[in-house]
């Protein structure tokens, strides 16, 4: 008995020794990323979306690096020189929720973020829309951004703009993506500025805004043609016949980004002629 245990035992030590052997001796195969190349392939990134914090410096990090909430990129509101990245590129930051912008939603998927600290609204005017007097906050409730503050984010989408190859009209606002939701980063966000002094996302010529304010053309224009401009440059609109709440609110979005000294909320001659000059400048 005892030889016949030893024999088994010997048996199956030798299968492991067998079973070890052949699973290190497994060719390893090596990944060849040169000899083909494929063509069809795009980059992850097609929209650099920009954000305001509400919060301070020490909020605004805290958040971003401990909450449900992120963004690749961080601008403080100091003077430290630096532009903080907190998720990488290629990784998907968690700062652009429920929305859409030019035909595609799950913006998480496919921009990068980039928050800034400000308060957006500032805290004495909070409150400003509760008791419905007023439907949107005017331009002078936003909180200023610093100069340092445009300089960082003005040499950021730059960059980010040219790596990653972003159509101009797809640098946008978070309210632009998210109308009924949101309304960063603000009236006070120099969107014009950044277009003139850096090259950095879409603006309209003065030409063609005059060329539209002098036609007849915006009297003529039904609802239904006013969202259909809307919807050629990008932005979701429902297909209601009438401005509701909904649809004044990516008029307002438009506003903030196009005419932020005046947004309204309400479709007027002005905002009317700047949508059809973006879209002559933009649209295919
Ligand atoms: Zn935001």
């Amino acid at each position: 008995m005892a030889k016949n245990n030893f024999t088994l035992l010997l048996t199956f030590c030798l299968t492991l020794l067998l079973i070890g052997c052949i699973s290190t001796t497994a060719p390893r195969y090596a990944i060849d990323k040169h000899t083909y190349q494929a063509q069809g392939k795009n980059e992850r990134i097609h929209f650099i979306v920009l954000h305001y914090t509400v919060g301070n410096n020490e909020r605004s990090s805290k958040t971003l690096t401990t909450g449900n909430v992120s963004a690749h990129y961080l601008i403080l509101n100091n003077d430290d020189h630096k532009i903080y990245n907190l998720v990488p590129d290629y990784e998907r930051a968690w700062h652009a929720g429920a929305g859409g912008f030019a035909g595609r939603t799950v913006l998480n998927d496919t921009s990068i973020g980039i928050e800034i600290v400000n308060d957006g609204i500032a805290p004495q005017y909070r409150d400003a829309l509760k008791n419905g007097a007023l439907d949107y906050h005017p331009a002078e409730h936003y909180v200023e951004f610093s100069e340092i503050q445009i300089k960082k984010v003005a040499q950021l989408v730059q960059e980010l703009a040219k790596k990653y190859n972003v159509a101009p009209t797809n640098i946008i606002g978070h309210s632009d993506m998210a109308p009924s939701r949101k309304i960063d980063p603000g009236a006070k966000f120099p969107w014009q500025r950044l277009y003139k002094e850096y090259g950095i996302g879409a603006w309209y010529d003065e030409f063609d805004k005059q060329f539209f304010m002098n036609q007849d053309e915006f009297a003529a224009a039904t609802i239904p043609d006013i969202k259909q401009a809307f919807r050629d440059y990008g932005y979701q609109i429902n297909d209601s016949d009438e401005w509701d709440k909904a649809s004044r609110n990516v008029i307002y979005a438009f506003q903030l980004h196009f005419r932020p000294q005046q947004p309204t909320g309400v479709m007027d001659l002005e905002t009317y002629a700047i949508l059809k000059a973006l879209n002559k400048k933009y649209g295919d």
